[in-house]
């Protein structure tokens, strides 16, 4: 086995818990609610739940149970071929149980369930509306999946009344096979991009690219330009971190100063906002950044 890479210093750091975090803690407790950001250990949840000056609190919820149907090279999420149905009551109990929580931005995520003939776009977008009805100023991103391109099923989720259609691309364009599910294709997800714009394009659209697998700066570059040429709003850049043995190997650990040069090269693109960093993940902030970026 080839030698691992030790861990730079930046990720080492000591991240600060805000102000709201042990608030929203306490009230999480009895309300019956997982979030990704305490079952995946998320290093920034102090960030994302303590709402950092302006008190955004930001969370991710992740719908349609733990299993998925695919099984990508750099996700810890169990696979099966046929996971447990889904839950008909969730979109209204997770909607009640995030209405009451107190957050002001909620990324709802899902395994991919290849099973299910709609893939699961109308238990997501049920779940949209359960929330907006809840609770109308709350704002809503998904980070959807790509439902093998069936244009119905993304127009489904985007007719919701989500505000942010979220759909990482992952990697670039070389590596894609190598790292996602062979069902989940670079173009398949950039055709997923341009028609969430095209269905409703008062919404923003975003994704996310992880750095560290082995691609060279033109091909993300190029990656960059390509979601731009798709109208992609919103783009954020984090190292890809190893979660097991079994996962791919981390091949190069970016520096925070690449990472800085690449949020400067998307300013430069146009997107409307890019957060770019080691630790950024497609959530990240995403309540602050939202806000500051696009709201004002
Ligand atoms: Fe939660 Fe995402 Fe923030 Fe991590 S980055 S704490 S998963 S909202
Ligand atoms: Fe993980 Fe999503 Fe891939 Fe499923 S589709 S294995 S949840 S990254």
């Amino acid at each position: 086995e080839a030698e691992r890479l030790r861990l730079p210093p930046w990720l080492k750091t000591e991240i600060p818990m805000g102000k709201n975090y042990s608030k929203l803690k306490e009230t999480l407790r009895g309300l019956n609610l997982s979030t990704v950001c305490e079952e995946a250990r998320c290093p920034n949840i102090g960030e994302c739940w303590g709402g950092g000056p302006d008190q955004t609190a930001t969370a991710t919820i992740m719908l349609m149970g733990d299993t998925c149907t695919r099984g990508c090279r750099f996700c810890s999420v169990k696979t099966s071929r046929a996971p447990p149905p889904l839950d008909p009551n969730e979109p209204e109990h997770t909607a009640k149980a995030i209405a009451a929580w107190g957050l002001d931005y909620v990324v709802l995520t899902s395994v991919d369930r290849d099973d299910i003939p709609d893939g699961g776009s109308a238990h997501i977008a049920e779940t949209v509306q359960h929330l907006k009805k809840e609770i109308p100023r709350l704002l809503v991103e998904v980070l959807s999946p790509d439902f093998r391109g069936n244009k119905d099923h993304v127009s489904t989720v985007v007719g919701s009344g989500l505000d942010v259609f979220a759909h990482n691309v992952e990697t670039i364009e070389r590596l894609t096979p190598f790292v996602r599910d062979p069902r989940a294709k670079y173009r398949q997800t950039m055709e997923v991009l341009q028609h969430a714009k095209s269905v409703n394009p008062h919404i923003v659209t975003k994704t996310s690219i992880m750095l560290g697998l082995g691609e060279a700066d033109d091909e993300v570059l190029q990656t960059m330009k390509d979601l731009r040429e798709v109208g992609v709003d919103c783009l954020t850049l984090g190292q890809y971190m190893q979660p097991t043995k079994r996962h791919l190997k981390v091949v190069e650990y970016v520096t925070p100063e690449k990472f800085y040069h690449w949020e400067l090269k998307g300013k430069e693109l146009g997107f409307l906002y890019t957060a770019s960093g080691p630790l950024v993940r497609s959530s990240y902030k995403a309540g602050e950044f939202f806000i500051k970026n696009i709201l004002e």
